[in-house]
């Protein structure tokens, strides 16, 4: 079923990521691939601007779910989150790790708080980037939403954006 909404983004898609080019040759090399709902992905953590990865660090990524896509009730929303973070994975090629997170908005912000990497807008987003989006990952045994109080957009900062769909 993943493969018929799976997009493998083409290496020169990939070029706005020009200030992490080793990130961007790894991601090359690893056939990112994303679920036609993914509207989005940011690159986070280390091998983005935070700096600083160990040789075999993951790579971090968060696929942001395109909203008129998303079930907006489980048990569809869970299933649909599990297989846009399966389309990723069971396409990833690459020789560390990718760690997942399928990101969603929650409160109908858009997710305009995250801007796409110039910067933290704050007076675009009524919550102030806070509690603006939900978090679902499948990795080392977990399966379920990430929870927490106080989930806030600026903790993804400083993010890359890899790819964004070209109507995103
Ligand atoms: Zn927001």
């Amino acid at each position: 079923m993943e493969d018929t909404n799976a997009i493998a983004i083409a290496n020169s898609s990939l070029e706005r990521v020009g200030r992490a080019p080793a990130t961007v040759a790894l991601l090359c090399q690893a056939n990112l691939s994303v679920h036609a709902g993914v509207a989005r992905v940011l690159l986070v953590g280390s091998r983005g601007l935070a700096g600083g990865h160990r040789p075999d660090s993951d790579v971090d990524l968060s696929l942001i779910v395109d909203m008129a896509l998303l079930a907006p009730r489980d048990p569809e929303r869970v299933r649909y989150l599990r297989a846009v973070l399966h389309t990723t994975q069971a396409h990833w090629r690459g020789p560390v790790e990718a760690d997942l997170a399928a990101v969603f908005d929650i409160n109908g912000c858009g997710l305009r708080c995250l801007d796409d990497g110039a910067g933290y807008i704050p007076d675009q987003c009524p919550r102030g980037g806070v509690d603006c989006f939900g978090v679902y990952k499948v990795q080392r045994g977990f399966d379920g939403y990430v929870t927490g109080p106080g989930l806030d957009v600026r903790r993804m900062y400083p993010y890359l954006t890899p790819w964004c769909r070209d109507d995103a």
